[in-house]
């Protein structure tokens, strides 16, 4: 890691659902403003480790420090001033409209029984704008597309301004245009709040040009934990070992280059 002061440190976690191990010894170290990719295939045990980050899952060993204190020592109130966690999908129908879901990110800051200010309401709009989700305003949570969902999702955790952004899966539904936004999002926030970010994703390339790390597991360990530069370095191998296929690797013309550097990795069928 550089000198960037650790954030997120992960002290040889175990984690199981009854008797099947999901997670079995993961050490990793986030620095401060980094923007980590979670790679690996399905039941790798990401989405476990990830809500073990947010504080939802408990571990059965081991241990994750936020700001060098246990996780556990934080209260849910103190831990959404440090972190917001995007779900890969919510638990249960949301009977909310978008806006009032985008303010519930506020919630978890002044409380339940809070009155929003027109702070919360700034930071609302701003959210809502980030995203790109002004027409969806009125809609019922339940009622929006998968792609939609999700930038409804990701507004409520931007929406809470925390300056850990732990996402599930963020870019599965969208098409490339917001895709393109979303990474576009992420950038100026970055700038403007020091973000760091952890997100889930199976879009090699995604990882490979807009992730500063990357985490592979497989099988519940830690097959790389690092610098993407590094992690390139290693491929197209370590992606075979980490996905068990073929992957070569492909040039991009100087247009597309531009915005995803001069190659990328493709998996052959
Ligand atoms: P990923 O996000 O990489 O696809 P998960 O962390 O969701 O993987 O799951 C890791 C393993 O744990 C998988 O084998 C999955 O089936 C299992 N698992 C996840 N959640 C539960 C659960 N609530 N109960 C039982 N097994 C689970
Ligand atoms: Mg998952």
């Amino acid at each position: 890691m550089n000198k960037a002061s650790s954030i997120i440190q992960i002290e040889n976690l175990h984690a199981a659902y009854g008797r099947s191990e999901a997670l079995a010894g993961i050490t990793l170290k986030i620095g401060k403003n980094q923007r980590w990719a979670i790679v690996g295939p399905n039941g790798a045990g990401k989405s476990t480790l990830i809500k073990i980050m947010a504080g939802l899952l408990k571990p059965s060993s081991g241990s994750v420090l936020l700001n060098g204190c246990d996780i556990r020592q934080y209260s849910s109130r103190k831990r959404a001033h440090v972190i917001s966690y995007m779900p890969q999908k919510p638990d249960g129908l949301i009977p909310y409209t978008v806006y009032d879901f985008v303010m519930l990110g506020r919630y978890s800051l002044m409380g339940l029984m809070g009155v929003p200010s027109k702070e919360d309401r700034e930071v609302v709009a701003e959210a809502i704008e980030i995203c790109d989700i002004h027409h969806l305003e009125n809609r019922i949570m339940s009622t929006l597309s998968g792609g939609e969902l999700q930038r409804a999702l990701l507004a409520g955790a931007v929406a809470q301004s925390a300056p850990v952004l732990l996402l599930d899966e963020p870019t599965t539904f969208l098409d490339p245009a917001h895709e393109r936004l979303f990474f576009d999002a992420l950038c100026r926030l970055d700038v403007k709040r020091e973000l760091t970010t952890v997100m889930i994703t199976h879009d090699i390339n995604s990882a490979l040009y807009q992730c500063s790390h990357i985490a592979a597991l497989k099988d519940g360990q830690l097959l790389y934990g690092g610098s993407t530069g590094e992690f390139k370095k290693g491929c197209p191998e370590l992606l075979e070992q980490i996905f068990g296929t073929r992957f070569m690797q492909f040039n991009c013309s100087e247009l597309s280059a531009e915005a995803y550097g001069s190659w990328g990795m493709k998996c052959l069928q």
